[in-house]
């Protein structure tokens, strides 16, 4: 028997490779990256390609492992370069962020010491570290110092940790549903609708409350829709309204509907995925007045403040609500449970067992300051309003003034489907591929969108954007 543990021994070892052996990965590794990084200029946003990916099938997991530079061959080939480069400034489409080099760092880190960032007992600072930074963006919405919330993998998570604490905060059980009531808009993220499906809730109420020109809750509304419900004997529980919509960017009136939600004893959501880190700065904070009303607040890192992605948060601000609806415990876990003094990630979430995400976020604040992120926001901000004006002298119509960094547009044709038309353009678009814009429809009417949060997004990008756009529509 001790043969064969020595022969394994000498197998699995290999699971520790020698310093030689980091040190060239590393350096393989750095250069890929460093190519990537550099060699930006030649990048484009959109590749087409046959069969994009396809090799990956054609490139077995063997045995024996393989060298380095095939394998990096194979992820540059088929993984790196066809379809969208999220990474390029040119990315105009969806919600773009770009992922600052940073956060490779603290990935890396984390990865390396592997520390357990589930439960405090395992790691302290780790907890400590992701609670400063969920405390720091809770008083950048101005939640008091006893909120907390969880960084999650996404906004999508982020919601449904919400929801989730609502429906237990509020003692919604499961007979209870088909009379219970949310509101919201249709501008508001299909990841609440789904959220609802995962949790039980999909036999809820779901009242859809008109908008203004603008895209915006029209709040009177609302109140009215409150009140005939619960004359009805139904159970209005929660309402959402959205700090920044996907689709334009939109900001509800975030006070009205927190002194509704007040007097009516609604959980208040907002979704601010997108547009929660513009409150970084003072120019624009007073858009997100009312935020401080609300129970709960979904803020992404991996958008607004350019992390790769994997990192998004929940801001709670009754931290209690969100232990209740998560603490669970077990005998295998009896050692853990002891000095708490900091709560744990797996006591105010579904995870257990999860990426140290907080390190990526920390140490991306820490080595560059808040200022260039802030001054980076303020920037997007502007190149947003100077594209709205701009593509209005190629003839587009444009929607209405963009409230963050997201505007619509389409050219109405003289003759023909403007949908249709309108389509085209994304199409050429994507086939030229030195940048990406994506689109939407409203109300029956198809947009493009230009969607500026690419921290790599500067005038040099908007200006091509802009010269692309009349190639294309003339
Ligand atoms: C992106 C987005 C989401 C979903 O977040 P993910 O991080 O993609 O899961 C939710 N709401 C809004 C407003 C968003 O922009």
């Amino acid at each position: 028997m001790i043969n064969e543990i020595r022969d394994l021994e000498k197998q699995s070892r290999k699971l520790e490779p020698t310093i030689e052996k980091r040190t060239l990965w590393n350096q393989k590794v750095q250069a890929y990256a460093d190519h990537f990084l550099d060699d930006f200029n030649h990048h484009h946003t959109f590749v087409e390609s046959k069969d994009p990916g396809k090799q990956i099938f054609d490139f077995p997991i063997e045995e024996q492992g393989k060298p380095i530079e095939p394998v990096l061959k194979c992820l540059r080939e088929n993984v790196d370069t066809p379809h969208i480069n999220p990474a390029s400034g040119g990315h105009f489409g969806y919600i773009p962020g770009g992922g600052v080099y940073m956060t490779a760092l603290g990935d890396y880190l984390a990865a390396v010491t592997n520390r357990y960032t589930g439960i405090f007992f395992a790691c302290p600072g780790g907890v400590r570290m992701e609670n400063y930074l969920l405390r720091w963006m809770c008083n950048m919405v101005d939640y008091p110092e006893s909120a907390l919330g969880n960084l999650t993998s996404g906004g999508s998570m982020a919601n449904l940790i919400a929801i989730t604490t609502a429906r237990d905060a509020k003692g919604i059980r499961a007979r209870d549903i088909e009379s219970c009531v949310v509101y919201m808009t249709h501008q508001l993220h299909h990841c609440v609708q789904k959220s609802l499906r995962i949790i039980g809730m999909s036999e809820c109420i779901i009242r859809y409350i008109p908008m203004d020109d603008q895209f915006r809750m029209k709040t009177e509304l609302l109140e009215k829709k409150v009140s005939e419900d619960r004359a009805a004997g139904l159970n209005p529980f929660m309402v959402f309204a959205s700090a920044g919509t996907t689709d334009t960017g939109a900001i509800d009136p975030l006070e009205d509907i927190g002194i509704i939600a007040q007097s009516n004893d609604l959980w208040y959501h907002i979704d601010a995925a997108y547009g929660g880190f513009f409150m970084l700065s003072d120019k624009y904070k007073a858009l997100f007045q009312g935020t401080a009303l609300s129970d709960s607040i979904t803020i992404d890192p991996h958008k607004g403040l350019f992390l790769a992605y994997g990192i998004g948060a929940v801001l709670v601000k009754n931290t209690n609500a969100l232990y209740q609806t998560n603490q669970y415990t077990a005998h295998y876990m009896q050692d853990a449970i002891e000095l708490d003094e900091d709560p744990s990630p797996a006591d105010l979430s579904p995870e257990l067992t999860r990426h140290f995400r907080g390190l990526r976020m920390w140490i991306s604040l820490q080595l560059l300051g808040v200022a260039p992120f802030r001054a980076a926001l303020e920037e997007k901000i502007l190149l947003c309003r100077y594209f709205y004006k701009e593509i209005q002298k190629l003839g587009f119509e444009v929607g209405p003034y963009p409230q963050l960094s997201v505007a619509i547009f389409r050219y109405i044709p003289e003759s023909g489907d403007p949908n249709a038309f309108n389509q085209t353009i994304i199409e050429k678009v994507k086939r030229d591929g030195r940048i990406f814009l994506s689109s939407t429809t409203i109300e029956g009417v198809f947009w493009i969108r230009f969607a500026v949060l690419s921290f790599r997004t500067h005038l040099e990008q908007v200006d091509l954007a802009l010269k692309i756009l009349k190639e294309i529509s003339c």
